[in-house]
């Protein structure tokens, strides 16, 4: 396959993502939650960084670029909003494409966690990497946007093949499976949650995850389903995604 990913912890619950394009060995890191980790990392695979492909500005995803840009003399492609922490070679918005060696990456819009996120998709492998978009049974929290436009991101990424693999940023998908089981019973969920609590007691990821999985589980993209459960019945699909979204902010569990 012309794209290797290895992925690793990194802080408390963020993963860190190495991808190399085989064709050419160059790598690229997508986010940067520790400098550190990511260098050993590369070292220790003797990969070419070429590139970071940051998905939005938060701290624990652009955090390391510095330190990163400095020790390998890669380049910082990202969102405008990353300039509110350091700066950036090259500003990419949803349409645009960055090439790591023959792999090609389409930026998507996928805004509403910060008002700039974009995720990074390889179309000929199957691979996005999403940042705090789309999370396994989760999504991200609105910090910046408004719930229609987290709703049209992540209707975007459920628009890509079922079996695109999904790099998501955060290992929290015990705790969005204890959500989704409050507001959620349908068969596919139950066993899905037995399968993510047991991964997790044997210390594995549950990422990457699929679209196709996300699509049939996850409650936010399940919202218009939903809509009774959460007291959003004949609203708007974006409606009933707020009212799941606001479920979970309050939930206790
Ligand atoms: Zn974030
Ligand atoms: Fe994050």
């Amino acid at each position: 396959m012309p794209l290797t990913v290895h992925q690793f912890p990194c802080l408390s619950d963020n993963y860190g993502f190495l991808a190399r394009d085989e064709a050419t060995g160059l790598a690229a890191c997508i986010d940067t939650p520790e400098a550190g980790a990511i260098l050993r990392e590369l070292d220790k695979l003797g990969w070419k960084l070429a590139l970071i492909l940051n998905t939005h500005w938060h701290p624990d995803h652009a955090g390391g670029n510095e330190e990163i840009k400095k020790a390998t003399g890669c380049t910082v492609v990202g969102p405008a909003e990353v300039t509110r922490l350091s700066p950036i070679d090259r500003e990419v918005r949803g349409g645009d494409h960055v090439m790591l060696g023959e792999t090609r990456f389409e930026v998507l819009e996928s805004g509403g966690h910060t008002l700039g996120h974009i995720a990074y998709y390889d179309a000929d492998d199957g691979v996005a990497f999403v940042g705090d978009t789309l999370f396994a049974l989760g999504c991200g929290r609105l910090f910046e946007g408004k719930p229609d436009q987290m709703w049209a991101s992540l209707q975007r990424l459920a628009a890509l093949p079922d079996d695109t693999r999904v790099y998501c940023a955060h290992e929290y998908t015990a705790s969005n499976a204890r959500f989704a089981l409050s507001v959620d019973d349908d068969p596919a969920l139950v066993r899905r949650a037995d399968e993510i609590f047991a991964a997790r007691e044997r210390g594995e990821p549950t990422v990457p995850t699929t679209i196709g999985l996300e699509k049939a589980t996850n409650p936010f993209l399940r919202a218009p389903l939903l809509a009774g459960r959460v007291g959003a019945s004949g609203k708007a699909d974006y409606e009933a995604f707020a009212a799941v979204r606001a479920a979970k902010d309050m939930f206790k569990g």
